[in-house]
């Protein structure tokens, strides 16, 4: 008997009139996702269907599929045609031999003579009679046999609902840039800002010597294990050496951080508008360090003229933000120890509350617009996915 991998998408029901943009989009993601194996995506009456894969791919798909952003939740499901009685017979063949069970019956097909409750007891008995030791639970089951009667004579009869990541279709919000560290946060604020339909780039300022080559191949790791999530990905590297030796010299040293983060961000957000990206991610998160105060983040948002800035984590404690970095598989790349470019010439005491007026006086001493030019001149440019 056919098995096949029956799709449900989540919040693209809510759309309007331009649901089928989103349809459209999501469809031909799923298409990409499952490239490479041998299948088709069909769809069919408002629900997304793989068939046609070899047994051995099974789990290899799903692991793919439950990646898609817009996707809700999907089923592995044995696809026949509507037949009581043969639906009957797989439901006792597949049915726990003990413990207890229910079936649960959708019928989108009136033409069928029962009511679902109706089909749920003949197929019920049916399990009973096969398997003797089995009894009837319908409100805590051990197992819940779930059968769909579609509307054009077919039926699908599965276990279980496999959770998918949700959001939107990537791409449908338009494109981003994420200021993409080393650490555990920027992977979480970009895979959470991509679920939410953007397709996303990445820039990472590092500091060669002062930070290994291995520090650079860690940032790309983490990129290319998130683009499972968000698809294609450029990632601007950005030579932050001279930027950072000149803010040391000129610069007072608490405020280092503030103002190189200044820095990042005009750079950020210049590279994001020459590249067609409509906003800026960070992975900042209120009150985690000295220059994620109020007070920093006002200082360093100050800079950006053109385009709203991003940050999914802001709310977030470092828990939650552990747990999605696990969930998504970036948390083992994120603890590996190479340092930051935040840690050269870090100093003791950052100021925690910046005035603005300060901070741009003691920026003065600094060429930036020249030192800004030559460090979008000299970008590197890494395509992933
Ligand atoms: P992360 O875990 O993402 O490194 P963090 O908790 O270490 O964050 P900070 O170092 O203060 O926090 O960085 C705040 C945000 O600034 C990061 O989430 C990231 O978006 C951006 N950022 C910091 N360092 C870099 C870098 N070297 N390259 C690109 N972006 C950076
Ligand atoms: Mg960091």
């Amino acid at each position: 008997m056919e098995k096949v991998i029956l799709l449900r998408y989540g919040e693209i029901y809510l759309k309007g009139r331009n649901r089928g943009f989103f349809e459209r989009l999501l469809l031909s993601n799923v298409r990409k996702a499952v490239e490479g194996y041998d299948c088709v995506v069909k769809v069919s009456l408002g629900r997304y269907y793989v068939e046609g894969f070899a047994e051995e791919n099974t789990m290899d798909i799903v692991e793919r599929l439950i990646k898609v952003s817009g996707l809700y939740s999907l089923s592995i499901a044995y696809k026949l045609k509507t037949d009581i009685d043969e639906i009957g017979k797989l439901c006792a063949e597949i049915a726990p031999k003990s413990g207890s069970f229910r079936i649960t019956c959708k019928r989108a097909d009136k033409k069928v003579p029962h009511t679902s409750v109706e089909i749920s007891q003949i197929i019920g008995g049916y399990c009973l009679d096969k398997n003797p030791n089995l009894t009837v639970d319908l409100h805590t089951p051990d197992k819940e046999i779930h059968i769909d009667i579609r509307e054009n004579g077919e039926s699908y009869v599965y276990f279980d609902n496999v959770a998918c990541i949700g959001g939107m279709p990537i791409g449908s919000s338009g494109r981003a840039l994420c200021l993409l560290s080393g650490g555990i946060d920027s992977p979480v604020a970009l895979f959470r800002m991509a679920k939410r339909g953007l397709s996303v780039d990445a820039i990472h300022f590092h500091s060669f010597p002062y930070t290994s080559l291995m520090a650079k191949e860690k940032v790309l790791d983490l990129a290319k294990i998130v683009s499972e999530y968000s698809g294609p990905m450029r990632v601007y590297i950005v030579k932050f050496t001279e930027i950072q030796r000149q803010i040391h010299e000129n610069c007072p040293a608490e405020f280092m951080i503030t103002i190189m983060r200044r820095i990042m961000m005009r750079i950020a957000e210049r590279i994001a508008i020459k590249n067609g990206c409509g906003s800026i991610i960070t992975g900042e998160s209120l009150a985690q360090v000295a220059s994620q105060t109020q007070e920093s983040i006002t200082v360093t948002n100050a800079v950006i003229e053109h385009l709203p800035v991003f940050r999914p984590l802001i709310g977030m404690d470092k828990e939650e933000i552990i747990d999605t970095a696990k969930q998504i598989g970036t948390f083992e790349t994120s603890i590996l120890p190479y340092e930051d470019c935040c840690t050269v010439f870090l100093p003791k005491n950052p100021i925690i509350r910046p005035k603005l007026d300060i901070i741009e006086r003691a920026e003065r001493k600094l060429d930036y617009e020249k030192l800004i030019e030559e460090a979008i001149e000299n970008v590197e440019i890494v395509e992933i996915g």
